[in-house]
């Protein structure tokens, strides 16, 4: 694992004291530090976004809000690693590891420095789960983050996922590209493009990640032919503010990143000073629908808790409804009818 830094390298950064030093050793003994040297490096100011998601806060401990598991990931497993909760696409996990550890993540129970990762074994059954289960269409390969696995553990589960014949389309989840993008080679790209079509949704939550670096990760990526999107999460301090989420969109577009889904915050256990409003998230989405590019607009969605899945949410476009006669407010919030088609009751 070269090319990562834990609480030895803080050090030598000078907006450290030795009071903050002595709160991130207590946090980071619960919940494990890890980032990269270059997302540190994006750091301007104490508390400013970059910071806010990668160094261990105080208030990780003193939050006794929510769940570790409020998703109960771990009871829709029909194997270890295979999540099947929707009828025709699969979640495989194939490790815990990170480059960086977030600190408002779901999987924050998961992560830690004891990396495990999908063994060849594990993969067997796997394979044997997806050959029997001819509706599954499209997996999805996350984790943890798959792209620290290394190159021939990626392909081999790639290559063995794609030899299924039902199976159309393979994603893969990373926050590699965001954080630490030097990771992505010419030798990653040129192995990935074998296994089209194949898709990957980055992780970015605020511009100032949009780097030239992490723009160049995209453009590799995005030039072996791969259809990118973005999985945000609203963060509160990070991007809760429509003028942030603005300039994070256009940016990611402006890379050949589709926006394509922002998650409410779920209910992990230390991630409540994260948290902001479903009303936040409302406002936000109605600021950004028909005020900007409909490529630039995510699917603003909320996890249920205890595995009822992805519910999306939208501001209220239908202001009254009545015999088939509606009222809409459009972007601007102006009124406008519209009545519905009827067919014909009674025929003569
Ligand atoms: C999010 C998720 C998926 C993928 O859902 P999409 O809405 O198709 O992106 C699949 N399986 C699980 C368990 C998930 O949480
Ligand atoms: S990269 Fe993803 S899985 Fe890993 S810590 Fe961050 S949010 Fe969690």
């Amino acid at each position: 694992m070269q090319n990562m830094c834990s609480q030895a390298a803080l050090a030598g950064i000078p907006f450290f004291t030795e009071q903050h030093r002595e709160v991130i050793r207590t946090v980071a003994r619960k919940y494990p530090m890890r980032v990269t040297p270059y997302y540190l490096g994006l750091i301007r100011e104490p508390g400013d976004p970059i910071y806010r998601q990668c160094i261990p806060s105080e208030e990780e401990l003193t939050d006794a809000s929510g769940q570790s598991d409020p998703l109960k990931e771990d009871d829709h497993s029909p194997l270890p690693r295979l999540h099947h909760r929707y009828p025709d696409r699969v979640l495989l996990v194939v490790t815990n590891n990170c480059a960086m550890y977030c600190r408002f993540c779901t999987r924050k129970r998961n992560i830690s420095d004891r990396t495990t990762a999908i063994t060849n074994e594990e993969l067997a059954r796997v394979e044997e789960y997806l050959n029997d289960h001819e509706e599954v269409h499209d997996v999805l390969i996350s984790g943890g983050d798959p792209l620290t696995l290394p190159l021939e553990s990626l392909e081999n589960v790639i290559r063995a996922v794609r030899n299924i014949p039902h199976i159309d389309i393979i994603r893969i989840g990373t926050r590699i590209p965001c954080v630490d993008p030097e990771r992505v080679t010419e030798k990653l790209c040129s192995m990935l493009k074998k296994y089209h079509p194949l898709y990957i949704n980055v992780h970015f939550n605020s511009p100032a990640e949009i780097t030239p670096r992490s723009q160049k990760a995209c453009s590799m990526l995005a030039d072996a032919g791969i259809q990118l999107g973005n999985q945000s999460v609203l963060l509160r301090g990070v991007n809760d503010s429509p003028e942030v989420m603005k300039e994070l969109l256009r940016k990611l577009l402006g890379m050949r990143v589709k926006p394509y889904y922002l998650f409410i915050p779920d209910m992990v256990t230390g991630t409540g000073h994260f948290r902001t409003s479903l009303e936040t998230g409302l406002e936000i989405i109605h600021s950004i629908q028909g005020w900007m590019s409909g490529m630039a607009t995510p699917q603003l969605v909320i996890d249920m808790e205890n595995g009822g899945g992805k519910v999306p949410l939208s501001p209220e476009y239908v202001i009254d409804k009545e015999d088939g006669k509606y009222t809409f407010r459009n972007f601007e919030n102006k009124l406008y009818a519209y009545t519905d088609f009827q067919p014909c009751q009674n025929p003569v």
